[in-house]
């Protein structure tokens, strides 16, 4: 079962070509991990998925929806994608528990009772459940990053995109970042992942995909990329 297509995407900055035909299909349930050089385009590749860079041309399908010209449907299809940034990204002025219960209750008209028992839940799988009255300047990054991945959670999404989550962690955060995105990988959600953590690319990926100037130039299995000579 296919859930993101990607057929001929190409888009620009200006006159500058960032993504050169971009072909990539994505099945339930797959890893994928993106790495390549800084500025080849994996953060623009994985932020057209959600539509939060828009392409120019060729077409882009998650869960069988393509984005209409008008963008209706785009609702439906962010619906469908969870995002986590390299920056947490999370309100500053509002606790954590409240961070999580914001776009359930205020997007999806969730009750505040269900929408603060979902949070609960994800909080106590990434570990921060008793942070759940700080807010997010009283937490470590490591900790900051696992909130955003339970604030991603909490909208039940299909698919996780994780744009370096890793990046902007001291070296000692990382591994508790890294655990939660395996334990998720474990229930079979489908993600896609830009990092430059091998060891995570080795023990979880299906797909390591390679890319350079706009290109896919490489896909293929992580041992191929790791123990070919
Ligand atoms: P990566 O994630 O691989 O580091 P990005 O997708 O962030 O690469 O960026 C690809 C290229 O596009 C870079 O050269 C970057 O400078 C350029 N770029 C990114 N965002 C913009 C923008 N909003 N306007 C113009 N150029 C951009
Ligand atoms: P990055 O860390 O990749 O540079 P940005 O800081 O530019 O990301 O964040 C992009 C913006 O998109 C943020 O303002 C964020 O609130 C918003 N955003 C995050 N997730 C989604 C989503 N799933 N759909 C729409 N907008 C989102």
């Amino acid at each position: 079962e296919t859930v993101i297509e990607m057929r001929n995407v190409n888009k620009w900055y200006g006159n500058f070509h960032v993504l050169k035909d971009i072909n990539l299909t994505v099945a339930k349930g797959e890893r994928i991990v993106i790495c390549g050089p800084s500025g080849s385009g994996k953060s623009t590749m994985i932020r057209c998925i959600n539509h939060l860079e828009e392409h120019q041309n060729g077409d882009i399908t998650v869960n069988g929806t393509r984005l209409d010209e008008n963008l209706k449907n785009i609702t439906h299809i962010r619906r469908e994608v969870g995002m986590v940034f390299q920056q947490f990204n999370l309100f500053p002025h509002m606790t954590i528990l409240d961070n999580l219960c914001f776009a359930p209750v205020w997007a999806r008209n969730m009750p505040r009772a269900e929408a603060e028992e979902t949070a609960l839940r994800y909080l106590e799988r990434v570990g921060i459940r008793e942070q759940k009255d700080k807010y997010p300047g009283q937490l470590s990054g490591g900790q900051q990053q696992r909130v955003a991945i339970a604030r991603a959670l909490c909208m039940s999404p299909s698919i996780m995109l994780f744009d370096e989550p890793t990046s902007a962690l001291d070296p000692e955060m990382i591994k508790e970042v890294l655990d939660v995105m395996i334990e998720l990988a474990e229930t079979g959600m489908t993600m896609l992942c830009v990092t430059h953590e091998m060891s995570f690319a080795r023990s979880v990926a299906d797909r390591v995909i390679f890319m350079d100037e706009g290109e896919i130039v490489e896909e293929n299995a992580p041992a191929a990329f790791f123990d070919s000579p």
